[in-house]
């Protein structure tokens, strides 16, 4: 029955308090509503095709854009608290992975790398899996847990993040061509929020350059999916609107601040340029000068690869 899970999710096992939980999430612990409105976002683009929902990356995004969209900056989260503990609402069932010996302790995770040892997914109950299959029944599913879970004034802003969560999943794939898994977007004819395209875009750029900074090679990813690269365009969205993967590129912070100063560059054979300016000034870091030469890191397919005439534009107009 659906009034049952409608009744069960409303009283999920939330930690309660004043003191840490502001009015906007009605004074509870808003980790596992966040968990179930990420799981129905992968729902929503099915994303999920049978009853195993394992705590995987697209997963652990959605929870995190929540997180972000509500939560104080210096509040930090992970989904590796929540995912385990609604086997304790009966919400689903965790199973072990194959090396895994014996129950699942889940009072002992507290991190994504612990979940990941112990857990490969979650299994729903038959009837909750239909339940969440069916876009009528899901939707009234999300509508009880905005009800119960967030202040009527954020409550709208919570329902249009997913709308983002869904619709960036597919613009992604859009942008990646991969068309046969997805609704197809139509940039010409189709008016595409800039949150979507945001987020598509770094969602199909970041995953491209396996979170490796292109031009210094850094890689920082933790295991609570929080990266150290953003996906940069080579020409600024703003001249020529293209988010195609040729016009962009992973890059750390700092890289990324000093391709769009003009500080570094790419040249026609994908070698790091860095401005005289660099060596001259003592204040930038001494590292950057290291990287002059370097091989750029790329994709792995080559219809992926940063355009050559793109980089050339970027010389042109910002390097200097
Ligand atoms: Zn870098």
């Amino acid at each position: 029955m659906l009034e049952t899970y409608l009744r069960h999710i409303a009283q999920l096992k939330t930690d309660r308090s004043a003191n840490r939980w502001t009015d906007l999430t009605m004074n509870k612990a808003p980790h596992k509503a966040f968990t179930l409105l990420a799981v129905m976002d992968l729902f929503a683009i099915a994303a999920i095709e049978k009853n195993f929902i394992p705590p995987a990356t697209d997963l652990v995004d959605n929870f995190n854009c929540y997180w972000e969209l509500v939560m104080p900056h210096n509040k930090k989260s992970s989904m590796a608290y929540p995912f385990p503990r609604l086997a304790n609402d009966g919400i689903w069932q965790l199973v072990a992975n194959p090396d895994h010996i014996g129950k699942i302790n889940i009072e002992s995770i507290s991190s994504m790398k612990k979940l990941r040892q112990v857990c490969a997914g979650a299994v729903m109950p038959d009837d909750l899996y239909s339940f969440m299959c069916d876009p009528t029944a899901r939707e009234a599913l999300r509508v009880e847990i905005l009800k119960n879970y967030f202040a009527p004034e954020i409550q709208s802003l919570i329902k249009e993040q997913g709308v983002i969560n869904q619709q960036s999943f597919g613009y992604s794939l859009n942008i990646l061509g991969r068309t046969d898994q997805v609704i197809m977007f139509d940039p010409e004819n189709e008016y595409i929020p800039k949150k979507v395209r945001n987020q598509g875009f770094r969602k199909a750029i970041v995953s491209l350059y396996d979170h490796r900074c292109a031009m210094c090679g850094i890689r920082l990813l933790t295991p609570e999916g929080h990266t150290i690269v953003e996906a940069a365009h080579i020409i600024p969205w703003r001249e020529t609107k293209d988010d195609s993967p040729i016009n962009g590129m992973a890059l750390c912070k700092v890289c990324h601040w000093s391709f769009d100063e003009g500080l570094m560059a790419v040249d026609q054979n994908y070698k790091v340029l860095v401005s005289g300016r660099i060596q001259k000034d003592k204040n930038y870091p001494g590292h950057m000068s290291t990287l002059m030469d370097r091989q750029i890191i790329m994709p792995e397919e080559e219809r992926y690869f940063p355009g050559l005439q793109n980089l050339e534009q970027h010389r042109n107009q910002r390097f200097s």
